[in-house]
């Protein structure tokens, strides 16, 4: 399987001389095609700093990020831009969603700038709207349906443009129980069956047993890394058993 994403010796400082913080410590990490990654850790491990480095928002103090075959720790803001648009795909806790438009244009709006034909689009909505169940609410608007269909139509939106990763941070944050299972179901099978490549921050456990991997990242460092066997009741037990490990209680690891 290829690489989809290398990032070696990554290193994050804030604040400047005589105030520094490590945020990240030389984090070494692979993600293949194919791959439904988790990352987990107590608050302040510096989850969101690594997803913020690998989503462009942020630069790593050094160390290198591949995405693609692409160094993106060295493109200018214009390769960025496209790069972002082409190659990645994302799905917030809040969902992002834009309310002045229907539910089919915001999972279209990653296209706008593309050459992709209209018929070619309304092929790929059709599909993507029938896996995600979202078929019947595609000429409503954000306000008119439940966050579950919200957050499904953000996971339309980060796949239309069939990126090279998908990164999700805390997508089931603003979600009830149910709602939860169906994203991650829906995460689940976009990942099988499209061959998706997933990388998502929860600190949750039930959504983290979704994942095929999980990375646990304490202190700015990589802990430990556990991989699904079959079960995923077995996983969620073993996942649950690291975090006793890590430190601190559930409430505590947002
Ligand atoms: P997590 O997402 O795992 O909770 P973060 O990546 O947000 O952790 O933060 C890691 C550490 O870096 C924390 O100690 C946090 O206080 C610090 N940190 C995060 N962002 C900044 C910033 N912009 N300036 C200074 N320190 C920061
Ligand atoms: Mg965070």
């Amino acid at each position: 399987m290829n690489n989809v994403l290398v990032a070696k010796n990554l290193k994050k400082i804030y604040g400047s001389r005589g105030n520094v913080y490590t945020a990240l410590y030389d984090i070494d990490l692979e993600i293949k095609e194919g791959e439904f990654i988790g990352i987990m850790g107590p608050s302040g491990a510096g989850k969101t700093t690594l997803l913020n480095i690998i989503s462009t928002i942020d630069t790593p103090t050094s160390g290198t990020v591949t995405i693609d075959g692409d160094n993106i720790v060295k493109m200018d803001e214009d390769k960025l831009s496209s790069f972002r648009r082409n190659k990645l795909g994302f799905i917030f806790q809040d969902f992002n969603l834009l309310d002045t438009l229907t539910i089919k244009e915001n999972i279209i709006l990653p296209l706008a700038l593309s050459k992709i034909d209209h018929k070619e689009i309304e092929i790929r909505v059709k599909k993507i709207a029938f896996n995600l169940g979202i078929t019947d609410i595609l000429n409503k608007y954000p306000y008119e349906v439940s966050g579950g269909q919200k957050q499904r139509t953000a996971a339309a939106r980060a796949i239309i443009n069939k990126p090279s990763l998908i990164l999700a941070d805390e997508p089931t944050g603003a979600l009830d129980s149910k709602s939860s299972q169906e994203l991650l179901q829906c995460l689940s099978d976009l990942n099988e069956s499209d061959n998706a490549t997933i990388m998502m921050v929860t600190h949750d456990a039930f959504a983290a047993s979704y994942c095929k991997r999980i990375l646990f990242i304490k202190d700015g460092k990589l802990f430990t890394e556990l991989v699904r066997g079959n079960s995923r009741k077995v996983f969620f037990q073993k996942i649950l058993d690291v975090l006793k490990t890590l430190g601190g209680d559930n409430n505590d690891l947002i």
